[in-house]
């Protein structure tokens, strides 16, 4: 498959995957905006253009959060996309508290790849918590979800300064306006 192709198909499969999906947050995005700013990170910021990894990162949520499976991803879009979207994807089977704590412990042995989007999806969500907090979330679980990806974070660096250095800032943002 193309680049280009590979990059249309990828952002049509995870917008049709994730369809009927909102993020948490106060605004209720659509779902697939999510991904999107994820891959949209990695060029802009992380300056990625590898077409595998954009289209992993597009890809990056549909095997946790759908009906996709790892199988469907290869056979769809090749084994390295596959191997990426494997990597950043929990184990649903486990409970939530024990799947936050393996995030940090497998975070540096992830492959290169991987850590580089796993780095964007946490600025993502770290800008998302900070700018539109889920209406339910008081201060405390906001101040812990940042405090949870810092550690995270402190896992995945040495693969790429500039979206470790947006992470940095995010994560700082987030802690001043949780002070005001
Ligand atoms: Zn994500």
């Amino acid at each position: 498959m193309n680049t280009t192709k590979l990059i249309l198909h990828a952002a049509s499969f995870a917008a049709y995957r994730h369809r009927d999906q909102r993020r948490k947050g106060s605004d209720a995005q659509p779902y697939i905006n999510h991904p999107l700013d994820v891959a949209n990170m990695l060029s802009d910021i992380g300056g990625i253009d590898d077409p595998e990894i954009l289209a992993a990162a597009i890809l990056h949520d549909t095997v946790e959060d759908t009906e996709s499976t790892g199988d469907e991803i290869r056979e769809l879009f090749g084994e390295r996309v596959a191997g990426y979207v494997l990597e950043v994807t929990d184990d649903k089977n486990l409970p939530k508290a024990e799947r936050k704590q393996l995030q940090i412990e497998h975070a540096p042995h992830l492959s290169p790849g991987a850590k580089a989007i796993k780095l964007a999806d946490k600025i993502s969500n770290v800008k998302d918590v900070t700018d539109h907090p889920p209406a339910d979330w008081p201060r405390e679980r906001r101040r812990e979800y940042i405090e949870w990806a810092e550690r995270v974070v402190a896992g995945l660096r040495g693969v790429n300064s500039e979206l470790e250095r947006h992470f940095d800032e995010a994560a700082a943002r987030a802690r001043a306006k949780f002070a005001e």
